[in-house]
């Protein structure tokens, strides 16, 4: 393969927020093809201009196919993927059953190398070509995910998760090693090629102040990386926080009273926010990452996207993966639709896969490098099968436009819709 190529297709690229338009298709913009070269996108325009641009590049015909920004998942932990739908109750039962047994398997480096590889492997399957992942709290655990990241030459961020109490003994660090711990990790990969390092205290329920405390001290010493957490996903959890944290006006401020609140912060979940922790949380423009499969498999509530997008929150899509019950952003998709619905908000197919590239990427900022089709862009692409089974075959083939065909792919779509994944400009995944 050379280092240039032509996608024809249907190139969906946005102008703007689906939900800042009208109407949210106005938002979008639907090219006959796209031009990569070098790992970047070169062109987005009619085949023949780019032809004519590019007279070596190979050109692929993928018909009716629509060909858009890889997806981006922005609160995953690659460590659950063995336990990916474990029966449970409530978050703590589901933490201490599954959770808290299987993460401590990943002190064994060839045990956290196997896990990621075969977890980047699902997701770029499912068209996923960048993640923002929780590790465990073995460095190992961080070391095998960036080396298996690196060899695929793809941009994800990821961190050692930081715990010292209500934790079992073999999962706990401390105060001083998490601070320490994390400061080595930051300067063996972040930045290191299309890779960045993410503080990553679990929630506070898990941290005592004195380490939250070093957690937002190594934040200060180190602003260009990206810090994420747990906030307000179930309210018996809320109450638990209220215990541990008597002073706290909320949850939010467990994390704010100790620099732990800013706009490269990634807060996942965020269902049961009070007033006073949406207005801060916008004030910093800190991203919130919405995990709908995670968050009706637990249990935890519908997230008020209509409301808080209306807001100006920075907002993220999420499989949170093993809470969440798949790696699929489609099917992500699919429940963040049926959520909206719940609250009676119901989302566009256009917002859907907005939220699912260039929102994610703007909640992980790098939404000038990924998560949209434009020239400069890196090249993580996927194309999608809009007529990947018989019974969503039957029912594009009767749409009256693109967003009525692709809509069946949304709600019954699964890796049999992924037909190409290309990532930094090389193809990783074909399906005849
Ligand atoms: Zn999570």
């Amino acid at each position: 393969m050379g280092a240039e190529m032509i996608l024809k297709g249907q190139v969906l690229s946005f102008e703007r927020s689906p939900f800042d338009a009208g109407r949210p298709e106005d938002a979008c913009r639907i090219a006959e093809a796209v031009a990569l070269r070098d790992g970047q996108v070169a062109a987005v325009g009619p085949l023949a201009e780019l032809r004519a641009q590019m007279p070596q590049a190979e050109v692929a015909d993928h018909g009716a196919r629509l060909i858009l920004a890889g997806f981006v998942d922005a609160h995953v932990h690659y460590p659950q993927t063995a336990i990916i739908a474990s029966w449970g109750k409530r978050l703590i039962d589901w933490l201490n059953s599954y959770t808290f047994p299987e993460e401590e398997r990943f002190g064994d480096r060839a045990y956290a190398d196997e896990i990621a590889a075969r977890y980047l492997d699902l997701t770029a399957a499912h068209g996923t070509t960048t993640v923002c992942s929780y590790c465990t709290i073995h460095p190992e655990s961080v070391d095998a995910f960036f080396t298996a990241a690196q060899a695929r030459g793809q941009r994800v961020v990821a961190g050692k998760t930081c715990m010292d109490r209500n934790a079992p003994p073999g999962l706990r660090d401390t105060a001083q090693s998490a601070h320490d711990d994390s400061a080595a990790l930051i300067a063996r990969w972040h930045r290191v090629d299309r890779l960045e390092y993410a503080i990553t205290p679990r929630f506070s329920p898990t941290s005592t102040p004195e380490q939250l405390e070093a957690l937002g001290a190594l934040w200060a010493e180190h602003p260009s990386c990206l810090m994420q957490t747990h906030l307000s996903e179930q309210t018996d959890e809320i109450e638990w926080v209220q215990e541990l944290f008597p002073q706290a006006r909320d949850y939010l401020d467990t994390y704010e009273e100790f620099g732990l609140l800013g706009a490269r912060g990634l807060y996942g979940h965020a269902i049961h926010l009070t007033e006073r922790e949406r207005h801060r949380l916008r004030e910093y423009g800190a991203a919130l990452v919405h995990c709908p499969t995670s968050n009706t498999f637990i249990g935890s509530g519908l997230f008020d996207m209509a409301g808080l997008m209306a807001e100006g929150q920075r907002i993220g899509l999420a499989t949170d993966t093993g809470g969440g019950s798949s790696f699929s952003m489609l099917r992500t998709m699919a429940a963040a639709y049926e959520v909206g619905q719940l609250r009676g908000t119901p989302l566009h197919a256009a917002q859907l896969l907005w939220l699912a590239t260039q929102g994610s990427a703007t909640a992980l900022r790098m939404q000038d490098k990924i998560g949209n089709i434009a020239p400069g862009m890196e090249a993580d692409l996927v194309v999608l099968d809009l007529a990947s089974t018989p019974a969503i075959a039957q029912r594009s083939a009767r749409a009256e436009d693109l967003w009525e065909a692709v809509f069946p792919t949304i709600m019954m779509g699964d890796d049999r819709a992924v037909a190409e994944v290309w990532i930094g400009g090389r193809r990783v995944q074909e399906r005849r």
